[in-house]
């Protein structure tokens, strides 16, 4: 035993431990440099370089090279297969053997036809156990492949991590080799590092901190790293303080093995596929070697690509679900966005996620699980709730700029009322190492420290993947009870939520919506995803409405479910957090356009054999057929598709359809072959019918010009535009009063400098503000486009700056309650954001923003700064702002970003961020928004329909045969406050003939309302969002009608038993 330590410094005596477990410095002679003991070249090396990503037996029968350590490859997103010929030396029998394997680029170990281990230097994984001791009779000799992807965990940005991908990077492998491991030295340097986290992360305050110093110091003293017989006596004085304990009250930390992957951001889709693989295949050997490590995963999504690529690993995957030890967490086909995707997506992100999780896993999750997304709608605790799930984990409010939030174990409740229960890991992180000073903040930086003793600890490589190591298992397990420091365990996310709920009777409750003050223009970047996510919501529903009236009235209409599935699984797919956010690089992009490309194409394949199929068997003309998805009346004008691509305009007018009547027989729908037309007077529903226009169509509204500038009047609302194209006035005929703030002018395009600090395709920071610079038009330049009749509209062209244009139509529609703004930009520009501004003679302390089935207000004013951090907001289809009796709605078919400030609406159009896509939105855009002046409150003005409206335009199909001789409508809602949002076939469907409906109160009021179908219901039960039916039983049927009761923003589902086709 050594002397006991004569002098007393701190600081030297820190520096000396750390210096014997350096990696750096003195390995000649300190611990570090024992960690590894002989080594030999591997017996041979030779590659194959391929720029597909190809399956191991393709790759295998490749022609491979000679190659040597030192050997560059590449480039970018290219693939290098290493075959390794390896012979251990007879001489290491009794020793443990690694390959030790150093490259760039992330590797995946294959052995005997299966994935093993995945190397990657980023991710501390470079070497990978081959025995672990070598046995007199084990073969010496064994082939492995090293599949090494040209990416880092971290994609290939150039220069800087979000930086666009650099196409030529090259990459190099450094190190190929043998080595007979020492474990005994890993063993000490695992516990002085520790110890060096205790003395550090305690300081010299505490006592303990100083104990574990001496220990640490006394453990060098009597370790010799060139005589092993020394290590018991030091691994004895680590093991004594580490086994000396503290009371019942400490903290208990749940530490889970967790592996964040982005399922496509800085790298494409393809890769994540095989980041899955290199990450998990490595756990599942953790979970081997530590049966108590557990390891939480969430996203179907990828398990379904690991399914389907790599089967094998598949299977161990379900073995280890089995034993608890891999736990499925989320309950989403991916870790989608909590802002965009709308409510009816976010209920088939649970749906698709919760069915595959049961199916391939034997359970559903009982956790949401969304630790990196940018932030949470208000709807998502009603969500969850109705998906079997009453527990949430993030950790990304504490990315907030600005305000800290104040809870990390909290009760959230939504916009109806729905709680669950939230918990933020107080390390604020999803990544962590498992150190010292992780699991001191972890206690320290807790907000609810005395209300709940538990606090979850997510440690492993993220992002990219990589996931835990064998080093933090060790690490973490050494801390599972030690004076000094709170407990961890190596836990389950079961295990936290049941003690967080055991202690929950002190929490807080958080109200609303979970706000990131950060990532603000994630609501805006890459305008064409965003249209892509919107117009594909829109198709989907339609599809799904029409397929199921097709199904209700034909005995032949097959409900293309399989096709449906994998359509609404790619679109949850791109409502990944990178990629409809606009996050990611433009590999990305490409494919995730591929993917609404996709969606549109089969989605009007599909609408045409659903309207093949509805006008299939009943006598009637041929034509169009004419259909409203919405579940209320519409009169609208329509164009009307015409042979050779042309349009002409019709109206739909309560259930008749109107040729315009300001077309000329020739132009109008008398020159159809086809003269009777289908129409769609309410929804979902079809009638046939051509008739003339009434007169008092006839005459408006007339565009007028005086001055250079344009009036449009359709006698609800009168809209005057400047020469500019600027709104100088905005009139509701009947009260005469005027929308537009006084001296001030709307549609006014402004432009901002947006420069943010760092996050660029994520940010617009406070300051843009402070850049506005409106964007002032010639005049001259306003025309009249189309002349009265059934549409009058005003046109113009903007120079934006000298790079981009902007030409826009006003158009006015008879019968139209708002005025619509059709956009087309060429944006050529670096930093800049543009929006448009409509100041309106309007107060109101808070304006109010469509959300998922609901809306939510938020502030007007900067009053603190919870209030100003909310200078840029996301907002589906419409915003508001309304004083008492009056006020203005803006709508919108494509955009999220937006804003009110004191009266002030504000639409964010475009941002030109260049990380990590340089070409982000760059190009042609087309995008329309409309403004809805109106009296009351918009609940009961209706600018929740009209928002519809703009978004689900009246479909007109051609109809391959008689279409249905009068107008029918599937469905109606008494109430205007109840939106039948949803009609689908049921998931589980006896003879596939039960239809699921959703419905949800949207003015947030109680309501009570009838159903009236007209479809032949033999019975209908209400279910949750996974169509499960409530016990409850059937509801009461009379008169093809009944009832039901919503409480303010509630979803209801309803499965209804069609009867069986006669014959
Ligand atoms: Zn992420």
């Amino acid at each position: 035993m050594a002397a006991a330590p004569a002098l007393k410094h701190w600081r030297t005596t820190l520096e000396r431990v750390e210096k014997f477990v350096s990696p750096l410095y003195f390995t000649d002679c300190n611990l570090r440099g024992r960690l590894f003991g002989d080594s030999c070249p591997v017996a041979e090396l030779s590659s194959f370089l391929t720029p597909e990503r190809l399956p191991y037996q393709e790759a295998v029968q490749q022609d491979f090279r000679p190659a040597q350590v030192g050997d560059s490859f590449g480039p970018t997103w290219w693939t290098c297969w290493f075959r390794v010929e390896l012979t251990i030396p007879e001489a290491w029998v009794g020793q443990e053997v690694h390959l030790r394997w150093e490259s760039d680029g992330e590797g995946l170990v294959w052995r005997d036809g299966e994935p093993v281990q995945g190397l990657t230097k980023e991710g501390e994984k470079t070497s990978y156990i081959l025995t672990d001791k070598l046995g007199e009779k084990d073969p010496r000799s064994l082939t492995l492949y090293v599949e090494v992807a040209c990416n880092g965990l971290l994609g290939a940005g150039k220069g800087s991590m979000i930086a666009a991908p650099d196409p030529e990077k090259m990459f190099q492998v450094s190190r190929a080799e043998l080595a007979v491991f020492h474990r005994d030295v890993y063993k000490l340097l695992v516990d002085l590092e520790l110890l060096l986290g205790i003395a550090k992360g305690l300081g010299e305050d505490n006592q303990r901190s100083f104990q574990a110093l001496y220990t640490a110091n006394q453990m060098v003293n009597v370790c010799d790293p060139a005589q092993p017989e020394t290590f018991p006596v030091a691994q004895a004085l680590a093991s004594k303080f580490f086994g000396q304990r503290w009371g019942e009250s400490q903290h208990t930390i749940h530490a889970m093995g967790h592996c964040h992957i982005d399922t496509a951001w800085l790298w494409p889709f393809k890769e994540t596929v095989r980041k899955c693989a290199r990450s998990w295949v490595t756990v599942v050997q953790l979970m081997e070697r530590n049966p108590e490590f557990i390891f939480a995963c969430s996203q179907a999504q990828q398990l379904e690509w690991v399914r389907s690529h790599y089967p094998g690993l598949h299977a161990r995957l379900q073995e280890f679900a089995c034993r608890g030890q891999f736990v499925p967490v989320g309950g989403t086909w991916v870790e989608m966005d909590g802002n965009l995707p709308s409510g009816e997506s976010m209920v088939r992100q649970f749906l698709q996620g919760q069915n595959f999780f049961r199916q391939e896993f034997g359970k559903m999750c009982s956790e949401f699980w969304l630790p990196d997304t940018f932030g949470y709608s208000a709807q998502l605790p009603q969500i969850m709730r109705s998906c079997g799930i009453k527990r949430f984990l993030t950790q990304k409010l504490s990315w907030n700029l600005v305000n800290s939030f104040p809870h990390h174990t909290f009760f959230w409740e939504g916009l109806d009322g729905s709680q669950v229960l939230a918990h933020f890991p107080p390390g604020d992180s999803y990544g962590m190492q498992g150190s010292v000073e992780e699991v001191l903040k972890t206690v320290a930086k807790n907000r609810d420290k005395g209300r709940t003793n538990h606090s979850a600890f997510l440690f492993g490589f993220g992002d990219g993947g990589g996931g835990p190591t064998q080093t933090m298992v060790d690490r973490l397990k050494r801390l599972c009870n030690t004076d000094g420091l709170p407990r961890v365990q190596l836990s389950s996310p079961e295990r936290l939520f049941s003690a967080l709920e055991g202690h929950s009777g002190q929490l807080c409750t958080w109200v609303g919506e979970l706000f990131l003050e950060l990532h603000n223009g994630t609501y805006t970047t890459h305008a064409q995803i965003k249209k892509g996510n919107r117009e594909c919501e829109r198709i989907l529903h339609d599809v799904e409405l029409l397929s199921s009236l097709a199904l209700a009235r034909s005995t032949q209409f097959l409900y293309p479910a399989a096709l449906l599935q994998d359509l609404w699984r790619l679109l949850l797919l791109n409502q990944f957090h990178d990629v409809v956010t606009g996050s990611c690089i433009q590999l990305v992009a490409e494919e995730a356009m591929c993917h609404y490309e996709d969606i549109r194409s089969h989605g009007n394949t599909l609408l045409s054999a659903a309207a093949a199929a509805l006008c299939a068997g009943e006598p009637g003309p041929e034509g169009l057929l004419i259909v409203n998805t919405l579940p209320w009346k519409r009169t609208e004008v329509l164009a009307l598709p015409r042979p050779g691509g042309a349009h002409c305009l019709g109206m739909s007018w309560g259930e008749e359809l109107l040729p315009s009547p300001g077309h000329r027989p020739r132009h109008g729908l008398c020159s159809c072959p086809h003269p009777h037309l289908t129409a769609a007077p309410a929804a979902p529903a079809a009638c046939v019918r051509s008739a003339r226009a009434p007169a008092d169509l006839a005459s408006r509204p007339p565009p007028t010009k005086t001055d250079g500038s344009v009036t449009l009047d359709n006698g609800i609302i009168r809209v005057r535009l400047d020469p500019t194209g600027r709104l100088t006035s905005l009139v509701l005929v009947a009260s005469g009063r005027e929308a537009i703030a006084e001296g001030a002018v709307g549609n006014q395009f402004v432009l901002f400098d947006d420069v943010p600090l760092y996050w660029d395709a994520w940010d617009v920071m406070d300051y843009h503000l402070e850049t506005r610079k409106p964007v002032l038009g010639q005049a001259g330049t306003l025309a009249v486009g189309t002349e009265g009749g059934v549409r009058g509209s005003a046109w113009f062209l903007l120079q934006i700056s000298p790079n981009s244009r902007l030409s826009q139509e006003v158009v006015l529609d008879v019968g139209c309650p708002y005025v619509r703004f059709h956009t087309e930009v060429h944006w050529h520009e670096a930093h800049k954001f543009l929006k448009v501004e409509f100041p309106a003679r309007v107060r109101s302390p808070q304006a109010t923003y469509e959300v998922q089935f609901g809306h939510l207000q938020r502030p007007t004013h900067y009053n603190t700064s919870w209030d100003w951090a909310r200078f840029e907001v996301w907002a589906h289809r419409w915003m508001d702002l309304s004083e008492h009796g009056f006020g203005l709605a803006l709508l919108n078919d494509c955009k999220y970003g937006a804003s009110v400030r004191g009266n002030v609406l504000s639409l964010s159009l475009l941002r030109a961020p260049k990380s990590p896509d340089a070409t982000v939105d760059m190009g042609r855009h087309e995008f329309t928004y409309a403004l809805m002046p109106h009296k009351g409150s918009f609940q009961d003005a209706g600018v929740i329909p009209a928002a519809y409206s703009l978004n689900f335009p009246l479909l007109a199909l051609p109809a391959p045969g008689p279409a249905p001789a009068a107008a029918w409508s599937a469905f109606s809602v008494s109430s205007p406050a109840v939106v039948l949002e949803t009609v689908k076939q049921a998931e589980t469907s006896p003879q596939g003939r039960t239809l699921l409906l959703r419905l949800y109160e949207a003015h947030g009021s109680h309501s009570d309302c009838w159903l009236h179908t007209s479809l032949p219901v033999q019975e209908a039960v209400l279910c949750d969002l996974l169509e499960r039916r409530d016990p409850t039983g059937p509801l009461l049927l009379r008169d093809n009608r009944l009832k039901l009761t919503f409480a303010p923003f509630q979803v209801q589902s309803l499965l209804l038993l069609l009867q069986p086709p006669p014959n």
